[in-house]
């Protein structure tokens, strides 16, 4: 069910692997990829857009279900209720995997995490693969795990709705806060999702937590795995964490200084503690410390997050299209007001029923402008009024242009919007790709201007 790509992924698997198998989406076939539509000639698998019939339903033995349909749907359910199994990719890809497993989940943080532990295992001279929520399905990566291998995954909630089996020899989970609860009835229910990476873990496994998050601190005395957390607010007896600039590790009454604040590229408290979960991954799957620390030293932000556009006339450029959470934003926020100058934060989209009120003491005192845009602006301004000027876009290119024109030298601008992006686009990605365009242009501009 579903028929974005962990669909294909397992309808193209299950098919080689002798299945009889159909590929159902509620949209019409039209608006399927190539690649979905190609799996009628290439492997035999029935397409079918619309509702599935009765007849069908009854000869159903294994619905996998991919992260964007609820687990609700009345097919998923009738199939369930009469014995036949209902799971994700995830979940599948798991029965057919070798070796060993990173899972990485959090509400924020997951893709950084996830491909810096997959660099600090690889260059560590560990033989690994990285996939998941991040882009590569983990089904395309099951036939070429070996014993040795390493699979370091990133997981969504989403995903994690429809495991069963699945077991992580490491498990982290980075942080749980509001998120997607336009899908979610309760924000227990979110956290529960996220819970369940643990679930079948054992005294063999280790989960990875975030001792600062109320949330994931309060899962570690009831765990089965061995617990390791990390902390950038205070020292741990055991554990890792922030000293001064120090990232450090204390075990056993050692401690040891894995690398500093200095030597990262990637900025904010945020991101220490992503580092600090994958150094923690990458000492329990044997990398060394040395290695690591160059690694580290060497890893630049991921596309989107937080990422360093440009300077035109003395004002920095961020596009951070990917804080689509208020979270996400809030610590863009934080990361940004460690630097000089006053932010002009560009923010809205479609939003995700989550209060954006967190947001206002940091807006209070390091926000110059807020230019807002997209379907939740409404709703932003009602609810930050007074905390900042604000401004509206009704563009993008409208946005960036204000954003400039507002900002005094030694600011910066920031596209951090705390709200998905697809009332004005595709995706996330596409929204910082305009963003970055549109600095660009005005970068071009400024320069023939200044000519
Ligand atoms: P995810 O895959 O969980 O969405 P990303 O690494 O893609 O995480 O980052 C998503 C957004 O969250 C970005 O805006 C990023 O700057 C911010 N972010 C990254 N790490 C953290 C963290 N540990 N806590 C809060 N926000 C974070």
């Amino acid at each position: 069910m579903g028929a974005g790509k962990s669909g294909v992924a397992s309808s193209e698997f299950l098919a080689k692997k002798g299945a009889i198998v159909a590929l159902h989406d509620k949209k019409e076939i039209s608006q399927w990829s190539q690649e979905a539509c190609s799996l009628k000639e290439k492997y035999k698998v029935g397409l079918m857009d619309g509702k599935i019939p009765a007849w069908l339903l009854d000869q159903i033995d294994l619905v996998v279900i991919s992260p964007g349909v609820p687990k609700s749907v009345i097919p998923a359910k009738y199939v369930e209720r009469k014995d036949g199994e209902v799971i994700g990719e995830v979940e599948l890809a798991y029965r057919f995997m070798k070796g060993q497993i990173v899972g990485i989940t959090g509400s924020n943080g997951k893709t950084t995490t996830t491909s810096l532990i997959g660099e600090l295992l690889k260059n560590a001279g560990i033989q690994c693969q990285v996939g998941g929520n991040i882009g590569t399905p983990l089904l395309s990566l099951a036939e070429s795990t070996t014993e040795e291998t390493w699979t370091v995954a990133e997981l969504s909630s989403f995903q994690l709705e429809t495991i069963r089996d699945f077991r992580p020899r490491i498990g982290i989970c980075l942080n749980v806060t509001p998120n997607h609860m336009d899908r979610y009835d309760l924000f227990t229910d979110y956290a529960a999702a996220k819970h369940r990476l643990f679930m079948n873990q054992d005294s063999e496994d280790l989960a990875i937590l975030n001792a600062d998050d109320e949330i994931t601190s309060s899962w570690a005395a009831s765990l089965k795995a061995n617990v390791t957390l990390f902390s950038t607010s205070r020292e741990l007896e055991e554990g890792l964490f922030l000293r001064g600039r120090d990232l450090v590790s204390r075990a056993g009454g050692k401690e040891r200084v894995l690398t500093t604040r200095d030597e990262m590229t990637l900025r904010g408290v945020h991101n220490v503690q992503n580092i600090l979960a994958g150094l923690a991954a990458g000492l329990a799957c044997g990398a060394s410390p040395e290695s690591m620390r160059e690694t580290i030293r060497d890893f630049k932000a991921v596309e989107h997050r937080l990422e360093f556009v440009t300077e035109i006339d003395a004002v920095k450029f961020y596009n951070d299209s990917k804080a689509t959470s208020v979270d996400a934003t809030l610590k863009a926020l934080e990361a940004l007001s460690e630097e000089e100058g006053k932010i002009n934060l560009i923010l809205g989209g479609l939003g995700k029923n989550a209060p954006y009120k967190p947001l206002e003491d940091l807006i209070g005192s390091n926000v110059r402008n807020l230019i807002l845009i997209g379907d939740d602006a409404d709703n932003i301004e009602s609810q930050l009024k007074g905390t900042a000027e604000i401004i509206r876009g009704d563009s993008m290119k409208d946005a960036v242009r204000k954003g400039f024109e507002n900002a005094a030298r030694g600011d910066s601008v920031l596209l951090a919007p705390a709200c998905a992006s697809f009332d004005m686009f595709k995706s996330f990605g596409e929204r910082g790709n305009v963003f970055k365009s549109e600095v660009n242009g005005l970068k071009s501009r400024t320069a023939k201007n200044d000519s």
